[in-house]
């Protein structure tokens, strides 16, 4: 099928009706129970969103996956920078570089879902992915959300048509996780008309090409970073040598680096001092998008090796036949089902949170940061998840292929290199865990946004009942008490370690990622079990389509309490003692039972279900 212009597509506001709809708080489904029917699932994407992410998927598989597999080489900026310009330029052409931006500055603007699906679209493209993610998140969107009117009028049309190439430069050679500590300088020129910046910046996606820099960097002794808008032909911005890298080798890195380089007062985005707001809030939004993208690399490891399985053979029959391999693709796949059902359930939120706050009467800008801050825990949670899945089924993907997985020339062991870095950047998944548990803490006792003082309080009533024989299992009544139990655990200790450690719990961060991981697997948990119910009930699969998408949630959570027992286990063994340790350890067994279903199985099933449909069937 051709590529066809996005630019002509009529857009409509949300591709789903949100009447009535309201957005849980954020955080809130720790402590809530939600509806099936108040999740958006894959199922009800409009013929419009399907669109959208059909022609960003066919630019990136025509551009850049197929030419890979034919000439079998990956791109590589040492050799390819100009191919690869011309690639961003001819996605602008389609409208891809326009996604983020509005129609009156030359985009298209999708909503915050539908921009989720064309991550999950850019996957495709590999390390392209990277390069075009610079261009229409991290790279526009601080002017998208923070800029003014001038500011917007100058540089959004010029990205969304892909004449200016957009890049980020937060991190440097002293600071990366810390992003405030900065050394980069801006002071006054004698007349105050234009900044004097000098420094240097580090690992700049985009950055050997781009026009266009948000540049963060302390003004004269302030304590806080702010940030610009930095033009290339400002001159005294110099850009150094592509990096060498494990992967991403199509994506340019490099160091930036300033010499009195002059920036008019005008082009200071936001406040002066508000800059480390800005960085933080469109990282925010840079790791949900990451999530829906690693997310697609889980779907795009289980159709290559469905692929490979069936017809490599070995002792006279396919690989596929065999169950090790039926394991490995069961998993991606229950996998990628899992996590795709929580990103797209956030993103959903996130619209359903920007329209409350337009009706509220804040401005279009407010709304769209304030919900995606508003979800800044879940977003965090499923950038972790969703990379840490990511590396997991193209380890597997890769295993399936055996020696030619090794091989360049299957392009696997160039996802496999690709793949790595999304645990590093948009914060590292260990910062990410501990940002998730921080913002949840400030919420809790700080703002009081969610209520977990109640929900603490009713912790040994529900545990009594946990230790009652369940009087049915009928319907969904066993996943459904999995989830809650996987939610108390998570408030249980992680509520006693904060009374016993108080303060001091922070600097216990072995800890801190064991809650964060009980957290994160409450999440996609409960996200896949609301799914497979919705699907059900509004019978949107039904038969074996619907059974078999009901054994991935089943393994999913089987798998979900494996790991949530070995959190809980480590964490407890981390601090407590006697009683406390002999309790909480009875507890936790109360609270994960054994889940008695064979997942060995269920993974079968899924995989000869993909087998059968050529690739991933969900
Ligand atoms: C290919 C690539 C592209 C990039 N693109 C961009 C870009 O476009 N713009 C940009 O600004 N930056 C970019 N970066 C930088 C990236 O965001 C940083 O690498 C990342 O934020 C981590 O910083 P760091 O590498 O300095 O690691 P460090 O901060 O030095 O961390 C090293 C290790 O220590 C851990 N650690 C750090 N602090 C703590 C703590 N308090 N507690 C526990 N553990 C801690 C980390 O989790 C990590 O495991 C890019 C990096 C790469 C590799």
């Amino acid at each position: 099928m051709d590529t066809e212009s996005m630019e002509s597509t009529p857009k409509t506001t949300h591709p789903i009706s949100n009447q009535n709809k309201i957005a849980p708080p954020g955080c809130s489904f720790l402590i809530q129970q939600t509806n099936p029917q108040d999740i958006f699932i894959t199922e009800e994407w409009t013929e419009e969103a399907r669109m959208i992410f059909n022609t960003t998927k066919e630019f990136c598989t025509k551009e850049i996956f197929d030419v890979i597999k034919s000439r079998g080489a990956e791109f590589d900026v040492h050799d390819d920078l100009e191919e690869v310009v011309v690639i961003l330029e001819k996605a602008a052409n389609l409208g891809l570089c326009g996604v983020s931006i509005a129609e009156e500055f030359g985009g298209i603007d999708l909503d915050f879902n539908e921009g989720l699906l064309f991550s999950e679209a850019t996957a495709y493209g590999f390390s392209f992915a990277t390069t075009i993610g610079a261009q229409v998140s991290i790279g526009s969107l601080p002017i998208v959300y923070y800029g003014t009117q001038a500011q917007k009028q100058q540089y959004l049309p010029g990205i969304a048509d892909g004449s200016l190439k957009a890049a980020y430069a937060l991190t440097e050679p002293s600071s990366g996780s810390d992003a405030n500590s900065g050394k980069t300088k801006a002071v006054f020129n004698t007349d105050k008309s234009k900044f004097i910046i000098n420094g240097q910046k580090l690992w700049i996606t985009n950055g050997g090409f781009a026009d266009v820099f948000i540049v963060f960097s302390k003004i004269e002794a302030d304590e806080n970073l702010s940030a610009f808008i930095v033009e290339r032909k400002f001159g005294g911005l110099t850009t150094g040598a592509e990096e060498k890298k494990l992967g991403i080798k199509g994506s340019s890195t490099v160091a930036v680096f300033f010499e009195n380089c002059e920036v008019p007062v005008e082009n200071l985005l936001g406040e002066r001092n508000g800059g480390f707001k800005i960085a933080l809030n469109i990282l925010n939004t840079g790791r949900i998008k990451l999530a829906a993208s690693t997310m697609s690399g889980c779907k795009i490891a289980v159709e290559e090796s469905v692929k490979y399985a069936k017809t490599r053979e070995q002792f006279n029959q396919p690989i596929a036949n065999f169950g090790a391999i039926k394991h490995k693709i069961g998993q991606m796949g229950v996998l990628a089902f899992a996590t795709e059902a929580a990103v797209y359930r956030t993103g959903y939120n996130i619209n359903l949170k920007v329209d409350e706050f337009l009706n509220n009467g804040k401005t279009e800008n407010e709304s769209k940061l304030g919900a995606i801050r508003e979800y800044a825990v879940e977003c965090s949670l499923l950038k972790v998840k969703c990379s840490e899945a990511v590396d997991y089924c193209i380890d597997e993907c890769l295993q399936v292929h055996g020696g030619m997985g090794y091989m360049a020339e299957m392009g696997i062991e160039m996802g496999y290199r690709d793949a790595r870095i999304t645990r590093i950047y948009e914060g590292t998944n260990e910062i990410n865990r501990m940002l998730s548990l921080a913002e949840l803490t400030k919420r809790a006792l700080k703002t009081k946004e969610v209520d977990l003082v109640s929900a603490g309080k009713k912790i040994p009533g529900y545990l009594a009942s946990q230790m009652l024989p369940m009087k049915s299992n009928a319907g969904w009544k066993q996943e459904e008490r999995i989830v809650k139990n996987i939610k108390t655990l998570f408030l249980l200790l992680s509520g006693r370690a904060g009374q016993q450690l108080q303060k001091k719990l922070a600097d216990e961060q072995e800890m801190v990622m064991n809650y964060a991981n009980i957290l994160g697997e409450a999440y996609i948990a409960e996200s896949v079990l609301l799914k497979v119910q919705k699907i059900e009930k509004n019978n949107i699969h039904t038969g074996v389509d619907f059974e078999i998408r009901k054994k991935a949630m089943q393994v999913y959570l089987y798998e979900a309490l494996n790991i949530c027992r070995k959190e809980a286990y480590d964490s407890i063994n981390a601090y407590a003692s006697g009683q406390e340790k002999f309790w909480l350890k009875k507890m936790t067994n109360v609270l994960l039972p054994d889940y008695d279903i064979n997942a060995k199985d269920f993974r079968r099933d899924i995989a000869e279900y993909f087998y059968e449909k050529g690739g991933y069937g969900f």
